[in-house]
């Protein structure tokens, strides 16, 4: 049985990949502050320290535990307006973190990596097209730039090290579990799909929509989302492929389906059956206009494609800010 180490495995999306890990046979160890995961989050299977990444010496004393095959890197920051206040707290997090996490991984001759990376490395690239993972690359805020950071620090480690790893570009992550077990635990959401569902179950007065002048059809940005289940089943396939001595590589997870923001509110409205209040507001910086992905090659060699549409992703989310309202 091979054993994975998450780091930030009680956040949102490393959460709901341990499960799928240790659902499909993986041993799983998780790492995590807790600055933004939460520890219920964590699957009882998993083993779990409580560790800041930031301190290498912590994060050796697991590795000296524990015998690791692979490290899915996941803790890290993701909110852009955040980054563009605060960009050193960024380089600080994604950058520094990760060097660290390399480190151990070099110092015990850990050979295998999966990295969470992000569609926004893109920027506006991915405008009128579908990104491939050969689009040029062109962050516009510093989270995004931290990320492309991380990529190349890990590219040129593998190279030396003779590491294998998968780089994941993320597109619009959303959505929770189909029986409302586990979700996105941020009580004031920032993301637009948990952001709706907050106005909706009157935790928020409204939906503020950030900007309906970009060059798109409706004037409002375009996204593709991705439901979190199918992300984590990537990253299962993505540990599968790499033990079975697959090449490193770059793949987008998105689901090739763009939708505009008031897409999505109007459809949120459609299915929750139930006033939204909103308003509409100067564009956030930082936004590019449309990210949408080509994940031609994700199904080619990972034999990896979405199950989840984008109802599902509104009603589970839905469906788990519901019972957290309860819990709370
Ligand atoms: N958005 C919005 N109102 C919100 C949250 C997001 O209009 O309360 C818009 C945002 O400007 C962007 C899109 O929804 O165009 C997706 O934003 P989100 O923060 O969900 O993800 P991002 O694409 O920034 O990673």
């Amino acid at each position: 049985m091979k054993t994975i180490l998450v780091t930030g495995g009680a956040g949102y999306i490393g959460s709901h990949t341990v499960i799928r890990l240790i659902n499909n046979g993986y041993r799983v160890i998780v790492a995590d502050d807790l600055s933004t995961g939460s520890k219920e989050a964590v699957d009882k299977r998993a083993k779990f320290y409580e560790c800041d990444i930031y301190n290498k010496k912590e994060l050796s004393n697991i590795l000296s535990n524990e015998r690791i095959d692979g490290i899915l890197h996941c803790a890290g920051k993701i909110v852009v307006a955040e980054s563009i206040d605060n960009p050193l707290k960024y380089f600080e997090n994604n950058v520094v973190g990760l060097k660290n996490v390399l480190d151990v991984l070099v110092d015990f001759n850990i050979k295998n990596i999966i990295f969470s990376s992000t569609a926004s490395v893109y920027g506006n690239n991915a405008f009128n097209v579908k990104a491939t993972e050969d689009t040029l690359t062109a962050p516009t805020n510093p989270y995004a730039e931290s990320k492309l950071i991380g990529e190349r620090m890990i590219m040129w480690t593998a190279k030396k090290h003779n590491l294998n790893y998968v780089i994941f570009r993320y597109f619009n992550v959303a959505g929770a579990m189909i029986d409302a077990s586990n979700g996105l635990r941020t009580k004031n959401p920032t993301h637009l799909i948990p952001s709706i569902n907050s106005v909706a179950l009157g935790k928020k007065d409204k939906l503020e929509i950030f900007g309906d002048d970009y060059d798109t059809l409706d004037g409002t940005c375009i996204r593709d989302f991705i439901h979190v289940n199918d992300l984590a089943k990537a990253h299962q396939f993505g540990f599968d492929y790499l033990f079975k001595n697959g090449s490193s590589d770059i793949f987008n997870l998105g689901s090739e389906k763009g939708y505009s923001v008031k897409n999505v509110y109007y459809e949120s409205v459609k299915l929750l059956k139930t006033d939204i209040p909103v308003v509409y507001s100067k564009r956030r910086e930082g936004d590019p206009d449309c990210v949408l992905a080509n994940i031609s090659k994700v199904k080619e060699i990972l034999h990896w494609e979405p199950e989840f549409n984008l109802e599902d992703i509104i009603l589970s989310d839905f469906n788990w800010r519901k019972k957290l309202l309860c819990l709370n």
